[in-house]
């Protein structure tokens, strides 16, 4: 392990459940877009790719059959991609506990998110992450041998996840993503991500981290992260700006800045396989 301490991984998250083409013309949408895509921010260093499906408006949708297109799509055309997927259990919010995770006993990928715990929603809504669904979840995901992408928006999402380890749901070591500076949760600072970080080493130790930062809070949370000893997450889901007032043209715009950046620090960017081991995926199939 100790030529990893200095890898670190980068989760490109190509879509999200709500930018548009209005929004950026470059966000993939169909599943063809999504997997030349994915192929695209592989080549240029991401090792997992987070994914969400969008029906033929392009509104987020769990559709297991648009999931299954994805993969079968990517595994056809890009035989060579050994990307980690990660899917999403949280791309509608009409979606009932059943469509959240029916694509993972369907399509087994190696991740896919976990989210939790309840919040508020872009001050219009309610994401909904009940403790019943946490469990139904995080059981099913330890059937499965998916390994949950432990979304936290606050620190108390942490402790909600330390529950959930120390009851068997969540499997150790765990991996958690801290989604900053979203609305409703917690704000994207530097102060901020030194906190959730040393939260989850009281509370969770021995857990592997991630994480991002929307909108303005993107670089600052970039760096911090490098500097700190996380791993990466970019893409269109959380920015569809590349800088202040510059669109980005293509999820790829992303991915090779943070590899950039993670080289520039003197650190190097983890494979997929490299990423498998310092995640304790089981190595690919
Ligand atoms: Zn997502």
């Amino acid at each position: 392990m100790a030529d990893l301490k200095n890898k670190r991984i980068i989760t490109i998250a190509t879509t999200g459940a709500y930018p548009q083409k209005s929004d950026n013309p470059a966000v993939p949408l169909t599943p063809k877009e999504i997997v030349e895509d994915v192929y695209e921010c592989w080549k240029a260093g991401a090792a997992i790719a987070h994914l969400h499906m969008r029906d033929d408006q392009g509104k987020g949708a769990m559709d297991i059959n648009k999931f299954r297109e994805t993969k079968e799509l990517l595994e056809k055309l890009h035989p060579d991609c050994d990307i980690i997927l990660n899917m999403t259990t949280s791309g509608d919010v009409l979606a009932t506990d059943e469509t959240r995770m029916h694509h993972l006993p369907a399509l087994h990928p190696e991740m896919a998110s976990y989210d939790c715990g309840t919040m508020n929603w872009q001050n219009s809504g309610i994401f909904q992450n009940r403790p019943e669904l946490l469990e139904k979840l995080g059981k099913l995901m330890i059937e499965e041998n998916v390994k949950p992408e432990i979304e936290v928006f606050d620190p108390g999402m942490i402790g909600n996840a330390a529950y959930y380890i120390k009851k068997g749901i969540i499997k150790t070591p765990a991996h958690f993503q801290f989604c900053m500076g979203v609305a409703n949760g917690i704000k994207g600072t530097m102060k901020n991500l030194v906190f959730m970080k040393e939260t989850m080493e009281q509370l969770c130790p021995g857990s592997t981290w991630s994480a991002f930062g929307v909108g303005q809070s993107a670089m600052e949370i970039m760096y911090g992260t490098i500097a700190m000893g996380g791993h990466i997450r970019v893409g269109m889901e959380d920015n569809v700006f590349y800088k202040k007032g510059e669109l980005a043209t293509s999820n790829r715009q992303f991915v090779e800045r943070a590899a950039r950046l993670i080289r520039e620090f003197g650190l190097e960017v983890a494979t997929p396989d490299e990423a498998r081991q310092i995640l304790s995926l089981p190595p690919r199939k």
